[in-house]
């Protein structure tokens, strides 16, 4: 057993997507993992299998109940796809890599998780943590996808595929970190050509975020129902919320201020004064809609301006 496996035996992480082959699960966990750090994934993972356990479930339950679930996960395109991915797979799931390759949503890298782990099949799994890693063993910082290919390739445990995948991306996420790697606890020291410089091969540098100033005025009815309404385009399509104005087009009495609130998105952030306004008009009434964090800090923030006001 290579050096690698036989550190994943005693250091692998306890997610609970690890202890099935079900492809359709490892599709959910692989497309979770897509969005922020996997510990934060787990309770979203558990909480879809549980209500969707096959593609069929999930299109039976319908698209806003899956993005009532998503809700707080973010991307929510990507549980669009999710869903989209069911309605199609609802006689079965592919079994190979060029069939999971053709669906939508589906890139090079959750086809190669999915059929090396569910199925055994030899492909090799390359994002950012796996071409930091290559770049490091080898020395240099290599920029065509081809090569990094090529060396994950020879790379690759031929027996245990799906155990190797993981095991790079464990060890990218716990030792081979993008900052501060730990080259003395790493099994693949031994013939590391770049562990006496690691920080100078492939480390990604951080995107500044652009800083957007809007405005968002919420329509208050009577009885405290809220102007919300279903999203047609974006990317928080078919999420409920709240119309954001540009702040340069947008004119609001200031007694109708209820506060400012700052949201950070991958490459955004917004930064939005809340303003909100009595009407005696029937307003749809939000149920328990899926709203993005976004929508329920704006949400709740008018609901305490609306209680601080009644009380005074
Ligand atoms: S020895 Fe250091 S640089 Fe090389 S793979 Fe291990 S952690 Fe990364």
């Amino acid at each position: 057993m290579s050096a690698l496996l036989e550190w994943w035996k005693e250091n692998q992480d306890d997610f609970p997507w690890r202890e099935t082959k079900d492809p359709w699960k490892i599709l959910i966990s692989e497309i979770l993992l897509q969005q922020t750090q996997a510990k934060r994934m787990i309770p979203y993972y558990q909480r879809i299998i549980e209500a969707s356990p096959t593609p069929k479930a999930m299109v039976e339950n319908g698209e806003e109940y899956l993005l009532k679930l998503w809700e707080g996960a973010g991307y929510y395109r990507r549980a669009r796809y999710l869903f989209k991915l069911a309605e199609m797979c609802q006689n079965g799931l592919p079994d190979n890599y060029e069939d999971w390759l053709a669906l939508p949503g589906i890139g090079p890298y959750t086809a190669a998780a999915i059929c090396s782990i569910a199925f055994n099949l030899n492909v090799s799994c390359i994002d950012g943590n796996v071409k930091r890693i290559i770049s490091r063993l080898v020395g240099h910082n290599i920029t065509k996808f081809s090569e990094f290919k090529r060396i994950a390739d020879q790379l690759i445990d031929k027996a245990r595929p799906g155990d190797w995948n993981q095991a790079l991306m464990d060890l990218g996420r716990n030792v081979c970190k993008p900052a501060n790697p730990n080259c003395d606890d790493c099994p693949l020291s031994e013939g590391c050509i770049g562990k006496q410089d690691p920080m100078s091969f492939s480390t990604p540098k951080k995107v500044k975020s652009k800083l957007m100033k809007v405005d968002c005025l919420v329509i208050l009815g009577k009885d405290g129902t809220l102007n919300i309404r279903r999203k047609a385009s974006g990317h928080l399509q078919n999420m409920w919320g709240f119309e954001l104005t540009d702040r340069n087009e947008a004119s609001f009495k200031e007694e109708e201020y209820c506060g400012n609130i700052s949201h950070a998105f991958t490459h955004r952030k917004w930064d939005i004064d809340v303003y909100a306004k009595k009407t005696a008009k029937m307003l749809i009434v939000p149920g328990d809609v899926p709203m993005a964090k976004l929508d329920q800090k704006i949400r709740d923030i008018v609901l305490a301006w609306d209680v601080k006001r009644n009380n005074s």
